[in-house]
């Protein structure tokens, strides 16, 4: 796919470890594909807290030999990496987002979508309050810092419950750092556990495997977890009854890395069961399975297994291409299709060809690779996609296209067949995609497939919701360090 997709973002925080900077430098650079328009790093000594981040992905932000790793070195460290879902790409909105109030210094980092933070921020603009930023997660700070909210017994779990929407947080206070999971577990987060027994949280366990921590488990919807010189605790900041899972199944499908492990199971394994399913489901007569590469990689594998057909790469994919800016023309954005995905002209000339990815979004870029593949001398096409037709927008954490946008609004596969250029088209039903799962299917958001919002939306939002509060206040700044 299906870049028309944005990933959302990615955590990673250790506590109490010499190297703890380091080790958050290396996670974020393992959770690099959530997000790649900022980077941060905050950390304590115990007494104070530093801050650095800025525009670009991990290796521009701390670059080599820039020393700024070695001065933020400190013992307890939170990261993110950010692709904005609410709040514009801006130095201002990257996270983690550093403030100071009343109980002293605090970090903030998220991961998800608040769907009241517009509603909130209002509330307490009316009464005064002054924002630095347009990001939904500068909320929850005024929210932690309200006189009325500090004086509760669990402030923390206080402010959790007046947040709606999904929300993977990390918080570095300068004795400990608190993590957070949303009561629906929308995004996933992990705990792991170093060779010297330390405690780390990462938002997929490859950033685990990457500093060459231990799996634990999961963060639990509705759970916050202490990370202090004590050590890991944990409570809760809903009750039990109230905890209704609605994972993202998109993490599965196309977000998280095919290492690591989200609720409950690989993602790679995911993938290649829904490749077998898609295959069940979905059959062609065809002489060869090709992925699009990366994204429909593990299922093309499933879809060859179960069918006996041969897997083969048609398409490969530049490492090496940047960003390519909007081409003007027809001829230009083909030719900036044909510099990501080169084909092997071996692999799919004069052949009866399946193309597998994991989903279509706007469907123009697919047209794309669909023609390049014409070009090199495929003799049939046969598109094959592991999850359903993509209809609704995603308020929970993922910047989508509006529903007018997408492909399978309003077309139906014979449309859709037609629009891509293709001999046919065959997607995965919602039964056989959630039958792949480990979890009941109702443990699992598919709202963007269905229209079926867990949590219901009063206002859509989107990236640029709280725009409007300082439309002229943030041009592209330089990179900050508080
Ligand atoms: S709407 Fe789709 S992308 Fe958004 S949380 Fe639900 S399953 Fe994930």
């Amino acid at each position: 796919m299906a870049k028309d997709i944005k990933e959302n973002c990615g955590l990673f925080g250790i506590f109490g470890d010499a190297e703890a900077v380091q080790k958050v430098y290396f996670g974020l650079y393992s959770l690099q594909h959530r997000g790649q328009e900022s980077a941060g790093i905050a950390s304590s000594n115990g007494e104070f807290m530093q801050c650095y981040k800025g525009m670009g992905m991990v290796s521009r932000v701390f670059r080599r030999g820039s020393g700024l790793l070695e001065k933020l070195a400190n013992p307890i460290a939170i990261g993110h990496v950010r692709y904005s879902t609410t709040g514009s790409s801006k130095a201002v909105n990257s996270q983690p987002l550093m403030s100071e109030y009343s109980r002293g210094q605090v970090a903030v980092a998220h991961n998800g979508n608040l769907i009241n933070a517009a509603l909130l921020r209002d509330e307490y603009e009316a009464y005064g309050s002054i924002f630095k930023s347009t990001s939904d997660t500068e909320v929850i700070i005024h929210l932690l810092a309200k006189p009325t909210h500090v004086s509760k017994p669990d402030p923390l779990a206080h402010v959790l419950n007046h947040l709606q929407g999904a929300y993977c947080l990390l918080f570095l206070f300068t004795d400990r750092i608190e993590a957070a999971r949303d009561p629906c577990g929308i995004r996933p987060l992990c705990i792991g556990r170093t060779e010297k027994g330390g405690y780390v949280i990462a938002s997929e366990s490859c950033a685990l495997d990457m500093i060459g921590a231990k799996f634990i488990r999961e963060v639990e919807p509705g759970e916050i977890v202490t990370l202090d010189k004590s050590g890991l605790s944990s409570r809760f900041f809903v009750k039990p009854g109230i905890v209704t899972p609605a994972h993202c199944i998109f993490e599965h499908i196309y977000f998280a890395k095919q290492n690591s492990t989200i609720f409950g199971e690989n993602v790679h394994e995911f993938r290649k069961k829904l490749g077998r399913q898609l295959a069940i489901e979905q059959p062609a007569d065809a002489d060869v399975v090709i992925p699009i590469p990366d994204s429909g990689t593990s299922a093309a594998v499933g879809y060859a297994e179960q069918s006996r057909l041969p897997f083969d790469m048609g398409l490969v994919r530049s490492h090496y291409v940047g960003r390519t800016f909007i081409s003007p023309d027809q001829k230009l954005r083909e030719l900036e299709v044909k510099l990501k995905l080169a084909v092997v002209k071996e692999t799919v000339g004069g052949k009866s060809v399946v193309v597998v990815d994991d989903s279509i979004v706007r469907g123009t870029t697919t047209k794309g690779k669909i023609r390049t593949l014409r070009q090199a001398g495929a003799k049939q096409i046969h598109m094959r996609v592991s999850c359903p037709p993509l209809r609704f927008p995603c308020f929970y954490g993922v910047d989508f296209p509006t529903k007018e946008e997408l492909l399978a609004n309003n077309r139906d596969f014979e449309q859709i067949k037609e629009f891509l250029e293709v001999d046919s088209v065959g997607y995965m039903s919602l039964e056989g995609m959630l039958s792949c799962a480990v979890l009941p299917a109702q443990s699992y958001c598919t709202a963007c497939w269905n229209g079926k919002y867990r949590i219901p939306v009063d206002i859509p939002v989107n990236k640029f919701s709280m725009e409007h509060h300082q439309k002229h206040m943030f041009d592209d700044l330089p990179q900050t360090n508080e």
